[in-house]
């Protein structure tokens, strides 16, 4: 039996046939040309390379929810700092984010509420005060012993009302 529910994806199979046709990017390779990491929230509303006026090839993107620097976003960090050209990290949450809007309690409570699921087996690592984890996750970043020595590592926030990003002194 076929699985693929293509109905749900028709759109998305007509878009890439647009981009194939159009596609100019063939010449890349897997090298973060700008040796750029972003770490970002999956928020629909950012571009993340439009926002630092990169483009394919130039810099590599993790994103999760509300940005944060969990255990696989160091294990890819690694592997991106030692074999594929990344020399400095911008960790990004943004305004306006789901995952700094209450803690973790109230997220797995409304969960419950609305759906009758308990997720409290998951960690979603929510904060109410985004600026103390963004602190948090570049110091974990910077004090990560794997990490290749010399990649500098910096905090800002996106925001969504403007586009402008916010870096923090730490
Ligand atoms: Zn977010």
């Amino acid at each position: 039996m076929n699985m693929f529910p293509r109905d749900q994806f028709s759109d998305i199979l007509f878009s890439n046939s647009q981009f194939v046709n159009d596609f100019q990017h063939s010449e890349l390779t897997g090298t973060a040309r700008k040796g750029l990491a972003i770490v970002t929230c999956m928020d629909s509303r950012i571009s993340p390379l439009a926002v630092v006026g990169m483009q394919a090839g130039d810099a590599k993107i993790l994103r999760n929810a509300g940005a944060r620097v969990t255990d696989d976003v160091l294990r890819t960090l690694v592997l991106a700092s030692y074999l594929l050209g990344v020399n400095r990290v911008l960790v990004m949450p943004h305004t306006d984010c789901r995952m700094a809007s209450a803690d973790e309690a109230t997220i797995h409570a409304t969960i419950q509420d609305q759906f009758g699921v308990d997720t409290r087996s998951l960690e979603f690592r929510v904060t109410k005060d985004q600026e103390a984890a963004l602190k948090t996750d570049i110091n974990r970043v910077r004090a990560y012993p794997l990490i290749r020595k010399g990649v500098s590592v910096a905090g800002a926030i996106y925001d969504v009302k403007t586009g402008k990003i916010d870096f923090k002194n730490f």
